[in-house]
């Protein structure tokens, strides 16, 4: 994914340099090291290293000093913090219907937010130009003087080649088959952007909230399946950039349904919003949408909390395998059927009657608590470590 800005970068060894100062700034940014002495623990770097690096990041404006930090002992360190000041990226959360907009300070803090109605299908060009035109009315009224736009994160609905940028197939998004969103957006606005697949970005901004958290499934379940995960701490993609991709996994029993793919009785053909809605409307309940659903859940409606917990119950079925595959600490169950308890009660219920207990006992099933700025999080926390490792430090690097 180095597509749209590759040719900024310079020489390799002009690009480790930069690496190095841009992997500083985001263990700086994350929380994981705040101080000189954290960071050479967390790199392996030289003290005296860590020093010229931080000192060419408080001279290039980007991290400043930010009081005594916690003592490990000896002298108090000088704790360092990103000078959000500096500048603004926005992240972006596409789906078939909806953008999400938000826009984060360099130190990740989340300054505004904006929803959109969009129709996917209207095409590459008119909808890129809108959300570009979007981000830069978002700078406009919320961005303080000076600090400027540096950089898009974006989330698409569907699956993204690691290795090209490329939208592979994507079946909620006819007519983007092959398009490179992060090419496209750099050529439109001359600035480092990064595209991921929308669950992927989720999973990555549930995990910015609880770092602790080394291995993670999350599962994004709204109008449709996506699923993303985080190994030993960071965004697996796989091969190519489809790990995680529950949603064509046959379910066993489950209903002839026909699915995008082509086949039928996929966990996403079955057991997503879609396909609730759509089985309510075969049975003659008026619902359009899935908040329509969640609505008459929570007023008691019988048949519509049976679908829920029977979609649930099917998502944990496939999630069973995965658990004794990957064993994580923590699954998270994300998107708007996230906030379904009968749904939700249907995975748990799955999960711990198919798991062994040695899987299940220390696994901890929770509900998103990132909620509907999961995506957003996410794609900001990618952008914002694009934009560190691109930046040229100091004259001299
Ligand atoms: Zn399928």
């Amino acid at each position: 994914m180095e597509k749209g800005f590759g040719q900024m970068n310079g020489s390799s060894g002009r690009r480790r340099q930069q690496a190095a100062a841009g992997t500083v700034l985001s263990l700086i940014r994350s929380g994981q090291a705040r101080s000189r002495a954290e960071i050479a623990r967390v790199t392996g770097l030289s003290p005296t290293t860590v020093a010229q690096r931080v000192d060419q990041l408080i001279d290039a404006g980007y991290v400043r000093e930010a009081g005594m930090g916690a003592s490990q002992g000896g002298r108090r360190p000088r704790a360092l913090e990103v000078d959000p000041t500096m500048g603004v990226v926005c992240a972006i959360d596409l789906d078939s219907e909806n953008a999400a907009f938000g826009l984060l300070d360099l130190a990740g803090r989340l300054v505004a937010m904006r929803r959109e109605h969009i129709d996917i299908t209207e095409g590459v060009d008119p909808i890129l130009t809108r959300m570009v035109r979007t981000a830069d009315a978002l700078v406009a009224e919320h961005a303080e003087p000076g600090q400027r736009l540096r950089g898009y994160g974006i989330g698409v609905p569907g699956p993204v080649d690691s290795r090209t940028g490329a939208l592979v197939s994507p079946s909620r998004m006819p007519g983007w088959n092959g398009i490179d969103v992060a090419a496209t957006v750099s050529e439109l606005t001359g600035l480092p952007t990064v595209v991921d697949n929308d669950a992927n970005l989720m999973a990555l901004g549930e995990h910015e909230l609880d770092r602790g958290i080394a291995d993670m499934v999350f599962v994004k379940v709204g109008s449709s399946i996506g699923c993303g995960v985080i190994a030993s701490g960071v965004l697996h993609h796989g091969h190519h950039g489809m790990a995680g991709d529950i949603s064509h996994v046959t379910v066993p029993d489950a209903p002839p349904v026909l699915c995008s793919c082509g086949r039928t009785g996929c966990l996403d053909a079955v057991a997503g919003g879609r396909a609730i809605v759509r089985a309510l409307t075969d049975d003659g309940v008026q619902v359009e949408t899935v908040d329509d659903v969640l609505a008459l859940a929570k007023d008691g409606h019988p048949l519509a909390t049976r679908m829920l917990r029977e979609a649930g119950t099917r998502v944990g079925h496939v999630l069973t395998t995965i658990m004794n595959f990957f064993n994580p600490q923590r699954l998270v169950l994300g998107g708007v059927l996230g906030e379904a308890k009968a749904f939700v009660a249907g995975v748990r219920s799955a999960i711990y009657l198919e798991c062994l207990p040695m899987i299940t006992d220390e696994l901890d099933i929770a509900v998103s608590k990132a909620k509907d700025k999961a995506g957003i999080l996410g794609a900001g926390a990618v952008v914002l470590d694009r934009v560190f490792e691109l930046h040229e430090f100091g004259s001299g690097q």
